[in-house]
């Protein structure tokens, strides 16, 4: 452990999200604490709906909760206009959907860079050489995404978030639509990120094998923290969310 691990790199506090649907509220989130220490790899887990995409998406700044608040680093985000906002997303956030969102019209490499270049902010090529190295795509860079498979086109997303060297990076259900094999190599680099160069990963997951490459296990249910665990294997993160099933709240 050294001493960054002590400084988050992402903060919530009383963080709260509701919907309205028709004359109803939908709440969301329900009031999150909670904290992602810097050179952390954590996994959120939880039942469908129980809040996982809304909690990551209100702490990187793509959705305002209603109440609570977020920070970057120090950056209070409810503080920052819409265009500070962006800016920020842009520069210190990356992010990896099951959605990959590429532009087939352009190349590999174009895709990786497209969100810097949106941003006026010049490529950094020794980086994003390493970058391109370290997730195994220099072969691959002048193809377009669609004649890549499903792995590497997860770890184009990797390379794109990672391309603008962000404080955080918050990745949602990133394996959900990959095979065993080709997720165990995404997790991999993913967990590999976090050891060699302190990067942040925050990763939704329903998998307990997924979630076992993280430092921490985050359970939520019904929009609120019901487990924090540090380091649990596979098998008792399967036991806890099977727990959480038999107390009728998966649904
Ligand atoms: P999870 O990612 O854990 O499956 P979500 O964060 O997507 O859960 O959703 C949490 C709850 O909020 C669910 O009940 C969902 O239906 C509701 N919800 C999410 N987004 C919206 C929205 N845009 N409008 C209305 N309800 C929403
Ligand atoms: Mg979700």
């Amino acid at each position: 452990m050294s001493v960054y691990m002590e400084q988050p790199a992402v903060r919530v506090e009383g963080l709260t999200r509701t919907y309205a649907a028709g004359d109803q509220t939908v709440t969301a989130l329900a009031g999150v604490d909670a904290t992602f220490a810097r050179g952390t790899f954590t996994a959120v887990m939880g039942p469908s709906g129980s809040g996982k995409s809304t909690l990551l998406q209100a702490a990187a700044g793509l959705d305002r909760p209603t109440a609570g608040r977020a920070w970057i680093g120090d950056t209070e985000l409810s503080r920052l206009s819409e265009t500070a906002l962006t800016k920020l997303r842009r520069d210190r956030i990356g992010f990896v959907f099951q959605a990959y969102n590429f532009i087939n019209a352009l190349t590999v490499e174009e895709n990786i860079v497209l969100p810097m270049r949106l941003s006026g902010a010049r490529p950094d090529r020794r980086w994003l050489a390493h970058v391109v190295e370290r997730v195994g795509l220099g072969a691959r860079l002048r193809h377009r995404p669609a004649q890549l498979s499903g792995g590497q086109q997860q770890r184009v997303a990797i390379a794109r978030a990672l391309a603008m060297r962000p404080d955080v990076i918050f990745a949602d259900e990133p394996t959900g639509a990959l095979d065993t094999g080709t997720a165990a190599e995404v997790l991999a680099l993913l967990r590999a990120i976090v050891d060699e160069h302190a990067q942040t990963v925050v990763m939704v997951t329903h998998d307990p094998v997924a979630a076992s490459y993280a430092d921490r296990v985050v359970v939520l249910a019904d929009g609120r923290i019901v487990a924090d665990m540090p380091q649990p294997g596979a098998d008792r993160i399967a036991e806890h969310l099977a727990s959480l099933g038999r107390a009728g709240r998966v649904g």
